[in-house]
């Protein structure tokens, strides 16, 4: 006769928290080494046993984080292909993870906000339907807070360290540069694919790179002083926040991936610790 009760629980292992560059919405529709990347990413990772997405097409004021058991999809994005707003994503919500999220935002005083109800935007949908393509891993959204600094999402994303080391992956989606205007070539479509970037967006996905591998938490909060070309790679800076987010979460960090599409986009990717 065993006796059972002596036998350890068996823990998820602990999973890296990563940034992804989702770049544009058709992204997933075309050939290109970062859809290759993510489309390998999910199976060289340990399978999370949740995901708490965080993407930068998920803005609200305060740390939303969504309880929907069953997330619809949001097609936020007009004139592509039109497969693309046939895309399913049908993961489940996981409301008692979202129900951790929350008291673990509001202990560290972070003032969360209950959202019962919300799809999953692209910037959600694209990257996990290519890491994982059955969508049976659970997904609980969190926005980021276009009006706050980089220190406030870093704070966000030490909260939910003790989940990432609990085997829930944080995924945090943005890009590494984002000028959208510098995207359209001067006949107004976008420019080449593979068109070589300029030195104002490969100096700041450089400096970005030797800052995460450097583990200088302190330059990388102060990016929009110190980086170059901070401003002109984010006009705004809502698809950086995302990292912040995945550093706190996760620790030091690596680059896994490096690419630039459109001259101006970076999609690089980084995992942080684990
Ligand atoms: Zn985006």
């Amino acid at each position: 006769m065993s006796d059972v009760s002596v036998v350890p629980a068996v823990e998820a292992p602990a999973v890296p928290a990563l940034f992804v560059s989702h770049g544009a919405p058709n992204m997933i529709l075309h050939d290109s080494a970062t859809r290759d990347f993510l489309a390998g990413l999910g199976a060289k990772l340990p399978r999370p046993k949740a995901i708490v997405s965080v993407s930068a097409h998920f803005m609200a004021r305060q740390p939303a984080v969504v309880f929907d058991p069953a997330p619809e999809m949001i097609y936020d994005f007009g004139g592509f292909e039109r497969e693309l707003y046939q895309m399913q994503y049908p993961a489940p919500g996981d409301p008692a993870l979202a129900e951790r999220v929350f008291a673990r935002l509001a202990a560290a005083g972070l003032d969360p906000a209950r959202i019962e109800k919300r799809g999953f935007d692209h910037g959600t949908w694209v990257p996990l339907k290519l890491m994982y393509r059955e969508a049976d891993i659970p997904v609980v959204q969190l926005s980021v807070q276009p009006r706050r600094d980089p220190r406030h999402h870093w704070e966000m994303g030490r909260a939910l360290a003790p989940l990432a080391r609990d085997g829930v992956l944080v995924l945090a989606s943005g890009s590494l540069t984002h000028n959208l205007h510098e995207v359209f070539g001067r006949h107004g479509g976008f420019r080449a694919m593979d068109e070589t970037p300029p030195a104002w967006v490969t100096d700041f996905a450089d400096w970005m790179a030797e800052k995460v591998a450097a583990g200088d938490v302190d330059a990388l909060l102060d990016y929009r002083e110190q980086a170059p070309f901070a401003g002109r790679n984010h006009p705004t800076d809502e698809h950086l926040l995302p990292l912040f987010v995945a550093l706190g979460a996760g620790g030091a960090g690596t680059a896994i991936h490096r690419e630039t599409q459109f001259a101006v986009l970076s999609m690089d990717a980084y995992r942080f610790a684990a």
